[in-house]
């Protein structure tokens, strides 16, 4: 499948097909082991994945979509592909981003543009484009992306396909390429509420070498999808309706339409629908568009041109630690990469630090506390995932109207709480997502709510 059609989608910047074959031969021995000695594998064993390409695999390029890691090849393993491996589930390949995960249309890797299996002359939405690219063109039954704004949610939305961002600190960080740390969440990609559980299951654990992962981090998302889809019923379930993000101005009347449907979709399950409102969402954006590049700016200090990847000597001048260093990083970073590490080191720096960065922690706390409010009337929260359907390439040239599409997905990256995109239909002929919002480490309401609402 991926021979016959990613030459035209460009889902994936690598493909290592005999390594799969041979990780597929490993999980069929395997099965037949566990058979004999009556045990069980995991149900995802021998099933095909793909990963994005900001997540190290041993022995297999790795670039993050940049000039800067081209051709780097990684000494370890990320944990979660540990856990992809220990499951027996083979690497198809590594799929295409935003460079450093950047972006939300995957215009902006280093190797070329991902196109929308829907329409090839559109956005896969990103950053986590490739992956949603690949399993909505059914080029992998399952696939890894990482969400630090909405990288999972948003191209799963426009591709018509599932994604969740787990809670934070659920899948470990440990091997993922940094891009803002306090946001950074790895998570699962399927076409089903179901796949997506049982990938989830797979990729969660408590790491040690991340020291944010959480010893407690739920799992068993699988059984939960199951019981809901046996029982189909939301009976006493507060579903809160997010006020701020309800439609207006830069909403396509087709996702807000198709977001309506789906709530008395709900309603008809039994669930109480009822609006809430974050006040404090109005400031989300600015605020994630400030830590999230100071983030940045502080982790991608590392790619120095001494350390991996691309070195380049000056062009005339004294070959020094400074020089190559300068060389090296405007050779290797893209535009949109060099305007966040601008930005964030503005925003870092000691003249301005209380004015930016100062006020945008503030501004999360307080999205953190509307949240906490939210919980007392609400069970889950729902908008729309993305504002817009996917858009043709280059419509977002200006990077501010490419930012301000991240305005319903950013809010749970703010305040850690996980969330899942799932088709809601469609809108002239491309597909809708539909955001389900839970507290912390309670990804089963997703996975219960989703489980319904697809059916
Ligand atoms: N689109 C957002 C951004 O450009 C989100 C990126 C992400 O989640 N990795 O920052």
């Amino acid at each position: 499948r991926i021979a016959a059609v990613d030459g035209a989608v460009g889902a994936f910047l690598d493909v290592d097909a005999e390594k799969a074959l041979a990780d597929a031969d490993a999980a069929d021995a395997a099965r037949r082991e566990a058979d004999a000695a009556g045990e069980q594998v995991p149900e995802l064993t021998g099933v095909p994945t793909a990963v994005k390409d900001l997540i190290v695999t041993h022995g297999q390029v790795t670039t993050a979509a940049s000039r800067i890691l081209e051709g780097w090849v990684p000494p370890y393993d990320a944990t979660l592909v540990k856990n992809l491996r220990a499951a027996h589930l083979p690497i198809l390949g590594k799929t295409n981003l935003d460079e450093f995960a950047m972006g939300g249309s995957t215009e902006h890797s280093a190797f070329g543009r991902t196109a929308n299996p829907w329409d090839l002359e559109r956005i896969p939405g990103g950053s986590s484009g490739g992956s949603a690219a690949a399993v909505g063109a059914f080029e992998a039954p399952v696939a890894v992306g990482t969400d630090t704004g909405g990288s999972i949610r948003q191209p799963a939305a426009v591709t018509g396909t599932v994604g969740v961002k787990p809670t934070y600190g659920t899948v470990s960080r440990f091997g993922v390429i940094a891009m803002a740390s306090s946001l950074d969440t790895p998570g699962p990609m399927a076409r089903t509420v179901l796949d997506t559980a049982l990938l989830h299951d797979v990729i969660a654990s408590y790491d040690p070498l991340d020291s944010t992962s959480l010893p407690d981090a739920p799992r068993g998302m699988a059984e939960v999808v199951r019981a809901a889809q046996a029982g189909a019923d939301l009976s006493g379930l507060r579903v809160g309706v997010i006020a701020e993000l309800d439609g207006g101005e830069g909403y396509q009347s087709g996702v807000v339409d198709s977001f309506h449907a789906a709530l008395e979709l709900l309603q008809e399950a039994g669930a109480a629908v009822e609006t809430v409102s974050l006040p404090h969402l109005e400031y989300a954006l600015d605020a994630y568009y400030l830590i999230m590049p100071a983030e940045a700016s502080s982790n991608l200090a590392r790619y120095d041109g001494m350390r991996y990847g691309l070195r380049v000597e000056p062009a005339e001048g004294p070959v020094t630690a400074e020089t190559v260093m300068s060389a090296t990083r405007g050779a290797g970073f893209g535009d949109e990469v060099k305007r966040r590490i601008i930005l964030g080191t503005h925003v870092l720096s000691a003249g301005y630090y209380d004015a930016y960065y100062g006020s945008a922690q503030k501004v999360r706390t307080l999205v953190q506390r509307d949240f906490a409010a939210a919980w007392q009337q609400a069970d889950v929260l729902v908008s729309p995932t993305a504002p817009v359907t996917a858009y043709r390439f280059g419509e977002k040239d200006d990077p501010l109207a490419m930012y301000k599409l991240d305005v319903t997905t950013i809010p749970a990256n703010l305040a850690g709480v996980p969330a899942m995109s799932l088709p809601s239909g469609l809108s002239d002929g491309l597909p809708v997502g539909f955001q389900i919002l839970a507290p912390q480490r309670a990804d089963d309401r997703l996975y219960r709510v989703g489980a319904v609402l697809e059916q």
